[in-house]
């Protein structure tokens, strides 16, 4: 499996029991589905594909997306907004332009589409993330996706301007038909594996997305990309050394921070990844750490 890691599932179960703990003596629940499954979903998938807050936030998002391309290929820019080789999280580079046409690049799951399907399982069985259920729901789950809320729109529009819309995903090379089927489903194709739909084991191994983009920006001229975690836009950002604080530092500074909403656009994920890691020390910093004096 080429997802990243889902260890935020766990943890929202974990608040989600100590919720129902609290909650059963206060108020009716809803009854599970059995004995072992939760009344409710987990807190992220509540928000992420139940509330209007997240359908509000993935539609600013891809508005923001759009203008910000069709502003961008009205004067060509001198570069894409993809790392050339030899950048760090210190030095960025980019790989130039020249006259290539344009693209933009995007993340699959939980940037263009919901996996509500395996979610559901997930949540519903509490279960956490298996490799083997994942490759299932590659192979059977076209059916249980939707698209994010303002992606369709937007990829649209630019499309009709000309632009080529390429996806980079860590589903699997050997599933690219069902891949390629819940894309068109959803009104986020047409796509062509290798060419605007490339997939985990299509250039080099493993989850890794560098290859795949340097192969991508050496046929066009990358504009934006979009995404739900920092890989989605350089690997840089999932150096194992990289520590929580590290991390959020260096996507928030400089040349990087320059990027968000100006190339690099990011969608809000609290479901599952790398984001959703960290002790109390690595989330609260020291000097804030208020704790309550009492009356
Ligand atoms: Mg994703």
């Amino acid at each position: 499996m080429m997802r990243p890691t889902r260890i935020g599932l766990v943890a929202f179960g974990a608040m989600l029991l100590a919720g129902c703990a609290a909650t059963a003596t206060q108020a009716p629940v809803a009854q599970p589905v059995s004995p072992t499954s939760p009344a409710e979903p987990p807190k992220g998938m509540q928000w992420l594909y139940g509330s209007g807050e997240a359908a509000a936030t993935s539609i600013q998002g891809y508005r923001a997306f759009r203008d910000h391309v069709l502003t961008a290929i009205k004067a060509r820019p001198r570069d894409s907004v993809v790392l050339a080789e030899g950048a760090t999280l210190a030095a960025p580079r980019w790989v130039p332009c020249g006259n290539r046409p344009f693209a933009v690049v995007l993340d699959v799951d939980e940037t263009v589409l919901q996996n509500l399907g395996y979610e559901y399982d997930e949540a519903i069985t509490g279960r956490s993330f298996d490799s083997p259920r994942w490759q299932r729901w590659e192979r059977t789950g076209a059916g249980q996706v939707a698209p994010i809320p303002g992606a369709v729109t937007a990829l649209r529009a630019l499309r009709q301007a000309g632009v080529t819309v390429i996806y980079n995903t860590n589903r699997e090379s050997v599933h690219a038909a069902q891949t390629a089927d819940a894309l068109n489903r959803n009104g986020l194709g047409p796509v062509k594996h290798r060419e605007t739909m490339w997939l985990a084991g299509d250039v080099g191994t493993g989850s890794a997305k560098d290859a795949r983009r340097a192969v991508i920006s050496e046929r066009y001229c990358v504009v934006a990309m979009a995404g739900d975690q920092l890989g989605d836009f350089s690997d840089l950002f999932n150096a194992k050394a990289l520590k929580v604080r590290e991390r959020r530092e260096a996507a928030g500074r400089g040349d990087y921070a320059a990027m968000w909403g100006a190339g690099w656009f990011m969608f809000a994920n609290p479901v599952y990844g790398p984001s959703i890691r960290g002790g109390f020390d690595d989330v609260f910093p020291a000097d804030k750490q208020w704790r309550d004096p009492g009356e």
